[in-house]
């Protein structure tokens, strides 16, 4: 069965390069009916941000991409966070030196802190010597005696299996030269990444592992520990990386990156997944607006290229606009939509809101079907532009910049016209009928009737066209703004 997993350190905020990895493992998990996992990395225990571990497994589940198993959900495989595991590290730790596979080192952290200095001097890259690689068990047993709780280190092996990544095709990198044997288990009993990877992975019967390609490299060495410990390795994805468009690291360069931020603002998580597989591969097609069970149904791992994906966040809007207009088409969720709009409006404009006519689902459903396509976010209609919508102008005669006289015939025109025009107010009609109207008044312009009506009807001088603002009211509240004006 196809078993994969998301495994983050909880050392920060769930961000959009992590929601990308969460979401392809999610649907090659569905596309094979298999299990999504969330494993939480948390051994780094200096490096842990309080609040992460709740907020990567809220932002899955705001995503719409839930673990199947999780710390939170449970599952049979747990438990799912690493520092609850310490046991099966330390069991697999003491397989590989009774084997021979790792040794104790007995190095002092002054003495590593010394090799680096020195090795970062001579402009080379810091490497362990390997010292405590070759000790006899003589030596051992007097070294112990000072120190019962040695690190462990893996013996890298010369000769390093070669393997096909599924994204990359054959693979190998040279460990044993470059850094040293490794570390897997610290004094402190805690594994590092190498060994809890392994340790989990095999455990937990992961049978893919996609995860980012900065990862690609350790590959190797986890190849060969899973050849120590005699297990059969998964099969390895590495993902391309999502950067900015320009090709750099993506970070707060495009402002805030994190989920949080999106969910505060108004921004829909389907946009949000259709944004960051748009710009990368592993789909037949690339079009914008398409839903997660699409993407799952198009996706193919075959199809991913090894090049990064370039995000353009400044289209983000527009790919929000898309997919609210998709829910806004469906009753359901256009009945939701009502509901967030409702609390927008309340929390927007509070004690403003003298008339709750306004929050009559009625007609903030007919606002969300009129000005769906126009706006790129549900906040969008409690912006300043739109607030005539929710709140009324407190304006008299005296603000219209206009001779009394003629207010009063524009109003009683305007109120005749709604009269005849009873529910079925359209733009076109509007238009025709406003500009008839200042024709037939000498020495008034159109364009000042126009500011005229505007300020009735939203004490603002700009907005949006006057015939919008009044198809968007609806005559009855047109009326009563308009014979206020009048009293
Ligand atoms: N904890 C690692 C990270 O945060 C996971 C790497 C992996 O998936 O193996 O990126």
């Amino acid at each position: 069965a196809v078993r994969v997993r998301f495994a983050p350190s909880p050392t920060g905020f769930l961000h959009l390069g992590g929601l990308r990895t969460a979401l392809y493992n999610y649907i090659f998990a569905k596309k094979h009916q298999g299990s999504f996992i969330l494993r939480l990395e948390d051994t780094d225990q200096s490096r842990l941000v309080p609040g992460a571990a709740e907020n990567i497994e809220d932002m899955l589940e705001w995503a719409g991409i839930p673990p199947d198993e999780s710390p939170r959900r449970g599952g049979p495989m747990g438990p799912y966070q690493q520092s609850q595991r310490l046991a099966l590290y330390a069991q697999a730790a003491e397989a590989l030196l009774k084997s021979g596979a790792a040794y104790p080192c007995f190095c002092s952290p002054q003495r590593l802190e010394l090799l680096k200095k020195e090795a970062l001097r001579s402009h080379q890259t810091p490497r362990y010597d390997n010292r405590c690689r070759n000790l006899s068990s003589a030596q051992v047993a007097q070294k112990l005696a000072k120190n019962p709780k040695p690190a462990v280190r893996f013996r890298l092996e010369e000769a390093v299996p070669a393997f096909q990544d599924l994204i990359h095709g054959w693979t190998q990198h040279e460990v044993a030269s470059v850094e040293g044997d490794p570390v897997i288990l610290k004094s402190d009993g805690f594994p590092t990444y190498h060994l809890a990877c392994v340790v989990d992975d095999h455990h937990m019967g992961i049978s893919h592992v996609l995860r980012g390609s900065e990862w690609l490299i350790s590959t190797s060495k986890h190849l060969l520990l899973y050849q120590a410990l005699g297990w059969q390795p998964p099969q390895f994805a590495h993902l391309p990386l999502l950067l900015n468009r320009d090709g750099s690291k993506l970070s707060k360069r495009q402002g805030d990156i994190f989920l949080e931020h999106f969910a505060a603002t108004g921004f829909l998580p389907e946009a949000l997944l259709d944004i960051i597989t748009n710009c990368g591969s592993g789909f037949a097609e690339n079009q914008m607006g398409r839903t997660l069970p699409e993407l799952t149904k198009q996706f193919d791992l075959t199809r991913i290229a090894c090049h990064s994906a370039l995000l353009d966040l400044e289209k983000l809007p527009e790919f929000n606009r898309l997919h609210l207009q998709r829910l806004v088409s469906n009753e359901t969720q256009r009945r939701q939509l009502v509901e967030k709009l409702q609390a927008l409006v309340k929390n927007t404009f509070r004690n403003q809101l003298q008339d709750k006519g306004v929050l009559d689902p009625a007609y903030v459903e007919r606002i969300i079907l009129l000005r769906q396509g126009h706006v790129c976010r549900l906040e969008d209609l409690v912006s300043p532009k739109y607030s005539y919508l929710w709140t009324r102008p407190a304006v008299g005669r005296a603000q219209l910049g206009a001779d009394s006289e003629k207010v009063d015939i524009i109003a009683k025109h305007v109120l005749g016209l709604l009269e005849r025009a009873g529910s079925s107010l359209t733009q076109d009609m509007l238009n025709g009928e406003l500009k008839k109207l200042s024709e037939g008044l000498e020495g008034t312009k159109y364009s000042n009737v126009m500011k005229l009506l505007r300020v009735a009807l939203s004490g603002q001088l700009q907005g949006p066209p006057v015939a919008e603002m009044m198809v968007s009211l609806g005559p009855k509240e047109v009326r009563e703004r308009i014979q206020k004006v009048l009293s």
